[in-house]
């Protein structure tokens, strides 16, 4: 115990502590220390670690008397640098006690500045400054900070007392009260916290510190800084750092000032410093929105704002902060995010890190960086967050400068915004398209005979289901906007209403009012919402030129038909890695003949209705062969289980046994006797293929024919036909000569011209086991999943959502199984199967297919194990192109 070190001293161009130190500092820490090392003016002090957060929490929130030691000896050396001294009457020095995780995590953890005043420190302030307002001003905000902070009174009681004075005093501004006033707000504070804690507030500056540091850290568990870490996958065991400062004010008039930046322009890119000021103010105050902040820079005027500027108001001070930024971005090599104060005319650094920015300034920034050579291609590469940036990039958003009130949150399903008329039936957004109207489609949930609607809306919204849902993974497959889950919305399809329960009291949207949905981040809005179009410049092709170089795995894409398959092929898919012909399956003029051949009694007429559907395959085959010309397409034989075809109810059975001249009893015992306890686990897949053999034949000759007649169009099909949930070696064996023999009778000799493989889609965990005997027959492995993971955990996808958001919740899952690949253990039957496939066939082909295959970790590891291709959706292709990429450079 003890052996580490605990506190980090930074101050007069000397630190303990280094930039590439985040993990122990947290990244304000490790960025003081930096810029102090740099020689940078950085106000100083000292950084508890993150290691000493972790320990406050297994010793019982105490802080050791070891640790305040360190701390007050680090504070002697501040002491020494400064010329005050920390609870000085006559010359007090006062800190600021910050957080700061490894991960930034704006504002959502607690600081609080002009910790050591008091009833007598206040008044050496005001005879050193000769500034009582500025003093009380100062003290007054700490007590409303720690009063906050750390005693847990509520900053709106301060805030009312503040009102209360202005106005008895018939002001409008803070910066019109006077020091009496002021110091008459104090002593209100004062007995507003005595009243809330029935104690007087503390006067002890040690005893101010202990109590603020432990706040500091007990902040990492307050509710926003928990819910912020696990929406951005933060590991709670992380803690955070607490860094003692010494204040510098840039509140002591009209020669003082506080401000943000960025070295660059954080929504264009452009290499044009940015930021926005206040003189006379303190911390906060820029960003709280009491005052109305100016513009950094001429150029920001020359772009609407008419305040005047710092480099007009103060150039001396713009210059040395013109000089700060070139040389931060010299030695970081990014766009970083800057907070300084200035303090009668002397410029200080807070704060840096790597600054937030939007999909297109991280392209526009990394391109930039590699032309001007500070960074090379392979490094500029993981400047850019595949599922941040570029999928912002691939989406339309809305207007970052609109102002709104959203009706609702759901689930962030897929991403983009989009506006139309609701709708509540997939038929009404089919009409409604026909009649040229753009729709929301929102449901309760959605299946999969909601298909046409969703491809016909704009948007879905649904009021059940997680991000796996239906309608969540149907919607990203298309590249449509999806909110799902949304608890509020209460839909009543035969009233053709949805109802929103807000916390102004129900809203009702009818059939046809505008609604807007932003899949991003899950709100709903009423009305249309203005939208801007994604732009893909030129920054973006040269960029995704040097994934393109860097990466070893292939892309291809998840995709049915041949408008998806085209939209794939333009994002870069090389190739098709899962084609679902049961979503052909689903077409209107399809599912009477599908039906029929579902419920035939007997084989003759089983033929004959896959007779009828036959032409039908081949049609939508020939389509997406002429789309990938040249490149493969996986199509994956029949998959789930017949019953998903047919009527569920007596009524339903009736309609269709007239429209396919049945007996409406024998349909529906038919229908009945379809039905599963697990459907899951039971008939579908390879076994439907082994118990109807006639359906994948049809499958595969409609594949032999079409391929046939691309050829003869002189297009170059490349067909890799593959067989679901094979478990066993002989359901393989049986079922691939079934393919085999449809290419010998379609065709004949002509066989050689054109070239096909048959593989699996390994998806239990048995075909993981035995994969060295599948492979002596397979010729590829496609690992499908989202199956693997549902057989490997036991957890069904359908009934997840009723456990699995609380285990994510919890921390009993790190995260959603079915969002990012399980490596321990789905990832483990990955890495099994793939060694044990290429053990008895050295170059088999390996893939990926399922949602995992757009993740940019689970990316990560395909590539660690040795994959040829990943394959996503649509929308995700550039996600996984840079994925892959990062994951190269990263390896080696
Ligand atoms: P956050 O992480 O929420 O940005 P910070 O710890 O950066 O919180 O502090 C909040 C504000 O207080 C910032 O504007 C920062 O610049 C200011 N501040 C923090 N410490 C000092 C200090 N020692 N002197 C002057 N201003 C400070
Ligand atoms: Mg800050
Ligand atoms: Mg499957």
């Amino acid at each position: 115990m003890g052996a580490e070190r605990a506190v980090y001293f930074f101050g007069n161009g000397v630190a303990e502590g280094t930039g590439s130190m985040r993990e122990v500092l947290g990244g304000k820490g490790a960025g003081l220390a930096e810029m102090t090392s740099l020689g940078l003016p950085v106000p100083p002090g000292f950084t508890i670690t993150t290691a000493e957060c972790v320990r406050f929490y297994k010793e019982g929130r105490t802080l050791r008397e070891d640790l305040k030691r360190d701390a007050m000896t680090a504070m002697k050396r501040v002491e020494a640098i400064v010329g005050r001294r920390f609870g000085d009457p006559e010359n007090p020095l006062l800190v600021s006690v910050r957080s700061g995780a490894r991960a930034s995590m704006p504002g959502m953890m607690d600081t609080i500045l002009n910790l050591g005043l008091n009833d007598v420190t206040v008044r050496g302030l005001i005879r050193e400054t000769s500034n009582p307002r500025f003093a009380w001003d100062s003290y007054r905000r700490f007590i409303q900070m720690f009063g906050d902070v750390v005693l847990g009174v509520d900053h709106s009681e301060f805030e009312h007392l503040m009102d209360g004075v202005k106005k008895e005093r018939g002001v409008r501004l803070d910066t019109q009260l006077t020091a009496e006033d002021l110091e008459r707000l104090v002593k209100l504070y004062q007995a507003k916290v005595k009243e809330r804690t029935g104690k007087e507030f503390p006067a002890d500056p040690s005893e101010q510190l202990w109590a603020s540091i432990t706040a500091v850290f007990s902040s990492w568990y307050n509710d926003r800084a928990y819910s912020y870490r696990r929406m951005n996958r933060i590991p709670h065991d992380w803690g955070t750092a607490a860094n003692i400062q010494a204040m510098v004010f840039g509140n002591l008039g009209e020669d003082s000032a506080t401000g943000v930046a960025f070295t660059r322009d954080p929504s264009t890119g452009e290499n044009q410093f940015y930021g926005e000021y206040l003189t006379n103010a303190q911390g906060e105050d820029v960003v709280a929105g009491i005052r109305t902040p100016h513009p950094l820079t001429v150029v920001q005027k020359d772009h609407g704002d008419d305040l005047p500027s710092l480099e007009e108001e103060m150039p001396v001070m713009f210059q040395e902060l013109v000089a700060v930024r070139a040389k931060l971005e010299a030695h970081y090599k990014d766009m970083l995010d800057l907070e300084f104060t200035i303090e009668r005319g002397r410029l200080w650094m807070l704060q840096t890190r790597s600054g937030k920015r939007t999909g297109v300034a991280a392209l526009k920034i990394a391109t930039d960086l590699v032309r001007s050579k500070m960074l090379d291609e392979r490094q500029a590469l993981l400047r850019v967050d595949p599922d941040v940036h570029l999928d912002q990039l691939l989406h339309p958003m809305i207007d970052p400068r609109a102002k709104l009130e959203p009706l609702a949150k759901g689930l962030n399903a897929s991403p983009g915004a989009a506006s139309g008329g609701a709708v509540f039936t997939a038929e009404a957004a089919v009409l409604a398209k026909a009649a040229g109207k753009t729709v929301v489609l929102v449901r309760t949930e959605t299946s999969p005979e909601d298909i046409e609607g969703m491809a016909a809306a704009q948007a879905i919204l649904t009021a059940r289901g997680g991000r796996t849902s239906h309608a969540a993974v149907v919607a990203r497959g298309m590249g449509k906007v999806c909110v799902a889950g949304c608890g509020a919305l209460h839909v009543d399809v035969a009233a053709r209403k949805a109802t929103f329960e807000t916390k102004k009291g129900p809203v009702v949207v009818n059939e046809g009012d505008p609604i807007t949905i932003d899949g991003t981040n899950g709100f709903v809005y009423f009305g249309v919402v203005p939208t801007v179009d994604p732009e893909l410049t030129g920054d973006y092709d040269v960029f995704m030129a040097w994934a393109d170089k860097h990466r070893t795995l292939r892309v291809r894409t998840n995709a049915d038909t041949p408008h998806d398959a085209a939209v794939a092929r333009k994002f870069g898919a090389e190739g098709i890695g899962l084609c679902r012909t049961e979503h052909m399956f689903f077409g209107e003029e399809r599912l009477p003949w599908v039906r029929k051949m579902i419920l035939a009694t007997n084989e003759t007429e089983r033929r004959a209705a896959l007779e009828r559907l036959k032409p039908m395959q081949r049609e939508d085959f020939v389509g997406i062969f002429t789309a990938m010309d040249g490149l493969p397409v996986t199509i994956r034989l029949l998959d789930p289980p017949l019953h998903e075809f047919v009527p569920h109810t007596e009524h339903e059975a009736a309609e269709l046994a007239r429209e396919i001249g049945m007996d409406a009893a024998d349909v529906w015992k038919r229908c009945q006797s379809l039905a599963e306890m697990n459907p899951m686990l039971g008939h579908r897949g390879c076994r439907l293929g082994i118990t109807y053999p006639e359906i994948y034949e049809m499958q595969a000759i409609a594949i032999f024919e079409a391929a046939a007649e691309v050829k003869r169009n002189g297009k170059h099909p490349v067909p890799e036909i593959m067989l679901p949930l094979i478990g066993t070696t002989e359901e393989y064996r049986r079922l691939k000569d079934l393919v085999h023999q449809a290419a010998e009778r379609v065709l004949g000799a002509n066989q050689k011209t054109i070239s096909y493989l048959v593989g699996t889609m390994i998806e239990v965990p048995r075909a993981c086991i035995v994969a060295d005997r599948i492979a002596e027959e397979a010729e590829f492995f496609s690992f499908g999943t989202n199956d693997l993971t549902q057989l490997t955990f036991g957890y069904s996808r359908d009934d997840a959502g009723t456990f699995l958001p609380q285990y994510v919740e919890l921390g009993v899952l790190p995260r959603d199984p079915f969002l990012s690949l399980d490596v321990a253990g789905v990832g483990e039957l990955i890495r099994m199967g793939t060694e044990r496939g290429r053990s008895t066939k050295k170059d088999l082909k390996v893939g990926i297919c399922g949602e995992h295959g757009g993740d940019p970790t689970s990316v990560g590891f395909c590539h660690t194990v040795g994959m040829n291709y990943v394959s996503c959706s649509p929308y995700r292709v550039p996600v996984a192109r840079l994925a892959a990429a990062q994951a190269a450079v990263r390896a080696s």
